[in-house]
């Protein structure tokens, strides 16, 4: 999309993601750094995060589906990649065509790679143990039932044993600790094959929970692209993303002037009314209405009236008149408004609100000076 036409330009800064890898590597060092791009790398564009992140030094990625992985085995062909959801039925080729490695979450997912690898094999894969979430890995019974029939890994590969953490980002709630604990005793049933296989645990949140949380290889995603890993610490990653969107009118209108949709909101005395080209159809979340801020040159002022398909309204009253002309740029996400910000207000987290941006934007990517 070329920029003039465009409503609203989203900025992804590679340079600041370089950094935040760099960040994260440093702290969970000596520990190895993948990073998890699932969902298109949260919403900003594997095309250019995954080669970003492959000229910082890392060398494996994560992400949910074989489709994602596909996509990412044509931009960097010699990465590791693991395929989160595990195997889809009748895959196994196409992982093995791309070198995907899947992550096994089930016996069943054990026993089909492993009847697989029996003709094709050896075959690589991470086997992910459930310490906590009731989602996605084996629980206890089943790694009994593995150690049971070791066997079953005669012709696999296991690189990494792997657990996620449900509440990494509250350093003081007690699940992690007993996710910890259950992993570690989880480790002492497995398979003799598998005692002293490397370990990775830590999502974002996970890194920042000290040394206990990093084993072998950590796995971040949301703190690469600027969101805060902890709930009520001040976020140390420098911002990757920032979201203006384009002032097309402005209306003077005197008190009690109701504004969009349903009248929600009604001016309080005579105020000015700037129409800002984002809406709901662009990732800019309904709920935000008479809720989120956006700034004008680092001045915030309130969004009134409900969100439109393709519209906002702001009140610019206390902004002078040359700062919100049409055509002039008004922060939606970033700067003065902190993305963590802006996902408060949707009463969501950041990856929702960076998974959710829209296609409309003119999207421009920021190398970094070096
Ligand atoms: C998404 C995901 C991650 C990355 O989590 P962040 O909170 O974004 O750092 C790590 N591990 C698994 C299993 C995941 O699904």
């Amino acid at each position: 999309m070329e920029r003039k036409l465009a409503g609203a330009h989203l900025t992804i800064n590679l340079g600041a993601l370089k950094k935040n890898y760099g960040l994260l590597r440093d702290k969970a060092a000596p520990a190895e750094c993948a990073a998890s791009v699932k969902a298109n790398a949260y919403g900003l564009g594997i095309e250019r995060v995954g080669p970003a992140l492959y000229a910082a030094g890392c060398r494996r990625f994560f992400v949910a589906l074989p489709g994602e992985g596909i996509t990412l085995r044509e931009l960097l062909p010699d990465a590791k990649i693991h395929i989160l959801a595990g195997l889809l039925p009748d895959t196994e080729e196409t992982y093995l065509e791309h070198r995907l490695d899947p992550v096994l979450n089930s016996l069943h997912d054990i026993r089909q790679w492993a009847a697989f690898a029996k003709n094709r094999g050896p075959l690589h894969a991470l086997l992910h143990l459930d310490t906590g979430m009731t989602r996605l890995g084996l629980l206890e019974s089943e790694i009994r039932e593995l150690a049971a029939t070791p066997e079953l890994l005669d012709h696999l590969e296991i690189d990494f044993v792997m657990s996620h953490l449900s509440c990494g980002d509250v350093p003081s709630d007690p699940m992690n600790r007993e996710q910890l604990e259950r992993l570690q005793f989880f480790r002492s049933i497995l398979p003799q094959k598998l005692q002293d296989t490397p370990v990775s645990f830590a999502n974002s949140a996970g890194i920042f929970l000290g040394p206990d949380y990093h084993f072998d290889m950590v796995r971040p995603g949301i703190a690469l692209f600027g969101g805060n890993p902890q709930a009520d610490a001040p976020n140390p990653m420098q911002e990757v993303v920032q979201l203006r969107g384009r002032i097309l009118q402005v209306q003077d209108v005197d008190s009690e002037f109701p504004v969009g949709y349903g009248a929600t909101f009604r001016t309080e005395g005579s105020s000015r009314i700037a129409t800002v080209s984002v809406g709901y159809a662009d990732g800019y979340f309904r709920v935000l209405g008479n809720k989120a801020e956006c700034a004008i040159k680092s001045i915030k002022v309130p969004v009134v009236g409900r969100v439109s398909m393709d519209i906002i309204t702001i009140d610019v009253s206390k902004i002078p008149e040359e700062g919100c002309m049409p055509g002039a740029f008004v922060d939606l996400i970033g700067g003065a408004v902190p993305l963590d910000e802006v996902a408060a207000h949707a009463e969501t987290i950041p990856y929702e609100i960076l998974t959710s941006l829209g296609s409309r934007y003119y999207r421009e990517y920021l190398e970094d000076a070096g």
